[in-house]
């Protein structure tokens, strides 16, 4: 107390100048003013907290962007756009659904998945009966073209679609026949085309290897959908100097045409010339024609026989369709125009050397019991090399050489 006085007394002076300074401090002793004061602070604190983030304006975007060092004009960035929040109406509550009442039925339990866009469908054809012009040899023209096209794609043909149905193309439509369990006509129908643009036809690599040991007779006869793999024509093959072909079209197997090429260029070297293919390649149907043409000529020439007699007579001569093996290719005929074949020098020379080349004189004197045909000499057939090796050197007939080395 004695200092106050004391205090009181003396001059303000700039020696006393930090007294009052002493003063607070005594104040600030008092524990009930340093709490008082300090909860004054905290809400002052506060108070100049709320005010700031309140009161504080809003501050242009643009006004932060960093201000351009140097006097260059920086072009103004401009400002992305802002993502468009397209409103999914699907997720949001109806109005009234928040409160229990009024929108629960328009609430979709899950948000509607957009509808994915399915691909539309191009206009599947309606199957309407499909009908099919027969197409045959001969005929030309875009369904031609398509066939052709078919048949090139499955490899029954080869080079391009020309839409000219010719000899080519009715080979290519045999094989694909035969291969397909068709009716080996050559002739393009309905059930053939169907197949050809079916997409499930078999191709032409499905075709069986030839068999040049195929035993044809009355006991092993052929059906009708059979058909022989690669077929030539042969005067494509054989040129008209060395092979007279009789009748024009005449196809057989490549590989055995291919042997009578050789055969006979040969027998030309040796002075052998003058040479003719009266028949090779039939199908069932060429048969059944001949027999049929032969039954009628044995009715004309004797009207009282009946028809099984004109058949029977015709059978001496003639294969049932389905047993001659002509119908594989691998058959030839060979004459010489004008004259009985059989004692010319062609005959003898072919009979002597045929087997070298692969072929046989398949029907004999002596085995006509074993084949069931009268003999021809002028009928050669291709067996291959080694097959027609062993069957001379042990004179056996096909039927024997099948037999034995079964
Ligand atoms: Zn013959």
């Amino acid at each position: 107390m004695p200092r106050t006085t004391r205090s009181q007394k003396r001059p303000p002076d700039a020696v006393h100048a930090r007294r009052p300074g002493k003063q607070r401090t005594r104040a600030l002793d008092n524990p009930f003013i340093r709490v008082l004061l300090a909860a004054a602070a905290m809400l002052l604190i506060v108070l100049v907290c709320i005010a700031s983030t309140s009161l504080m304006p809003k501050i242009d975007p643009a006004l932060l962007e960093p201000t351009p060092e140097s006097g260059t004009p920086t072009p103004v960035p401009t400002p992305s756009p802002e993502p468009t929040i397209t409103p999914t109406p699907a997720i949001y509550a109806p109005f009234g659904a928040q409160y229990g009442h009024g929108g629960e039925n328009l609430i979709p339990e899950t948000p509607t998945p957009e509808p994915t866009p399915t691909p539309t469908p191009s206009p599947v054809p309606t199957p309407s009966p499909v009908t099919y012009t027969t197409l045959r040899k001969g005929a030309n023209g875009p369904s031609v073209v398509r066939m052709q096209e078919a048949l090139i794609a499955l490899g029954y043909l080869d080079g391009s679609a020309d839409g000219d149905f010719g000899s080519g193309t009715q080979r290519a439509v045999i094989q694909f026949q035969a291969v397909n369990g068709l009716s080996a006509d050559g002739i393009a129908g309905a059930k053939t085309l169907s197949l050809l643009y079916s997409g499930s036809a078999l191709d032409a690599s499905e075709a069986p290897e030839m068999d040049y040991l195929i035993l044809v007779n009355r006991e092993n006869r052929l059906d009708d959908h059979y058909a022989p793999t690669d077929l030539v024509e042969i005067a494509d093959m054989i040129p008209e100097s060395v092979l007279k072909v009789k009748y024009k079209g005449t196809q057989a197997n490549r590989v055995a045409a291919e042997a009578l090429y050789r055969m006979l260029e040969d027998a030309i070297d040796e002075g052998i010339t003058v040479w003719q293919v009266s028949s090779a390649y039939r199908g069932y149907k060429d048969q059944q024609a001949l027999v049929d043409q032969s039954v009628a000529n044995y009715k004309k020439n004797n009207p009282d026989w009946s028809r099984d007699r004109c058949l029977s007579a015709t059978y001496q001569t003639v294969a049932p369709a389905g047993t001659s093996e002509h119908m594989t290719g691998l058959a030839f005929d060979i004459t010489v125009p004008g004259v009985s074949f059989t004692g010319t020098k062609q005959q003898k020379w072919l009979h002597e050397h045929c087997y070298e080349y692969g072929f046989v004189v398949r029907f004999t004197e002596d085995k006509q019991d074993k084949t069931g045909f009268l003999a021809e000499s002028w009928h050669f057939r291709y067996v291959g090399v080694q097959a027609a090796q062993v069957m001379t050197y042990n004179n056996w007939c096909l039927e024997e050489y099948v037999e034995k080395m079964k």
